[in-house]
């Protein structure tokens, strides 16, 4: 699944109106996951937890919605928090394409990104490549001999038919036992890098829960050899998504929600349309120490880069979130992020010399 988006490389214009979200009191990214149902069942899918919603009740068990109801519900989601980039995800999401092929043309005419993260089990419509600001991307984890027995029946061979003619994002999650084997991850990157349909190619480590003890999970050595296997790869397939400050920030991940920018730029809902998922994407408890999302990577990295050289952007971001919080109560209506702590707790000086890390959060 992993149903997530990274862009290669924000535009000026793109930081300006996150900026501009966060200031109003929104987060600037959502997800929503569109339907409860799923023709695959993935070995530790985390969507399908039972502690996913946190846990009296799960994905399976929650109401979702069809027709002009789901239609409606999410145009009304995405009007109320008004988000820069929205990802649409599951469940399977193209169960629903009926639904998305009204949606996305409404989302796109509110100059709002959106990505539809998908298993491609269901063929891709060809007319969402007509869509401005919308991608699909499609999970791919690992090579056959992995993928196919873990995502059947959304095979290769059915991926390939079913992404003939489409422009769509790949995203991988990398497991244990793909490291097993030296240059796997240079074919994997090889094989799709080489496809026409192809635009960006991004990779994102299993993340456990807290406690999980799951085969995929990988260990601190491969996590090391994959960090510093990836900038080199990005020098020999342009269209990986990787640098040494996405690296960085897979060897040292946040320590914990609070700390994690996606966590405090994000707000995730399940497929009932209310029930939030806490505190990222993964919902439970997930293992910060060994998160591996790609842009949680990204976002991370982004956080200490210095904005004319001055101002660290996760300075920048918590004083925006102050400003938020305040602003965004009031709105008629407005619920805070759990993350964004009321403006007496988080009004910070923008200092560059401190680093962030050393404050109150
Ligand atoms: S396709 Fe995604 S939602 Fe469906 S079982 Fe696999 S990981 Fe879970
Ligand atoms: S660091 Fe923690 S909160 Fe952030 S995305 Fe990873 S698991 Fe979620």
């Amino acid at each position: 699944m992993s149903h997530i988006q990274n862009k290669p490389g924000l535009k000026i214009l793109e930081i300006a109106s996150a900026w501009k979200s966060i200031l109003t009191g929104s987060a600037p990214i959502m997800s929503i996951e569109v339907t409860r149902e799923c023709p695959l069942s993935c070995p530790g899918c985390y969507a399908y937890g039972d502690m996913h919603l946190g846990g009296s009740v799960n994905l399976r068990s929650l109401s979702d919605y069809r027709g002009s109801e789901l239609v409606d519900g999410i145009v009304h989601l995405v009007q109320q928090h008004r988000p820069l980039h929205v990802s649409l995800v599951g469940g399977e999401p193209l169960v629903r394409h009926r639904e998305l092929s009204r949606v996305l043309p409404i989302l796109s005419g509110m100059n709002i990104h959106t990505m539809v993260v998908t298993s491609a089990v269901i063929p891709i419509p060809l007319e969402w490549m007509e869509i401005p600001r919308v991608r699909v991307t499609v999970s791919v984890d690992g090579l056959p001999e992995h993928h196919d027995v873990r995502r059947k029946p959304a095979t290769y061979d059915r991926i390939l038919k079913n992404i003939a003619g489409s422009q769509v994002n790949i995203h991988g999650t990398i497991t244990r036992p793909m490291l097993e084997r030296p240059g796997y991850i240079e074919e994997y990157i090889s094989f799709w890098n080489s496809r026409p349909e192809v635009v960006r190619i991004w990779i994102s480590l299993y993340t456990p829960q807290v406690d999980e003890r799951a085969p995929e999970i990988l260990s601190p050595a491969q996590r090391e050899l994959l960090a510093a296997e990836l900038p080199p790869l990005r020098a020999r397939y342009p269209k990986l998504l990787a640098n040494q400050g996405i690296s960085d920030a897979i060897r040292v991940p946040p320590s914990e929600p609070d700390r994690c920018t996606f966590a405090r730029m994000s707000t995730n809902y399940s497929a009932d349309l209310v029930t939030r998922v806490e505190p990222c994407i993964f919902g439970g408890k997930p293992d910060c120490a060994q998160c591996g999302c790609a842009i949680s990577s990204g976002l991370h990295w982004l956080k200490d880069i210095r904005l004319g050289g001055l101002i660290k952007m996760e300075n920048i971001a918590r004083t925006s979130i102050a400003v938020g919080s305040f602003v965004g109560r009031l709105r008629r209506g407005y619920r805070p992020h759990a993350r964004w702590k009321p403006p007496s707790a988080r009004l910070v000086n923008i200092d560059s010399a401190n680093p962030p890390s050393d404050r109150v959060a």
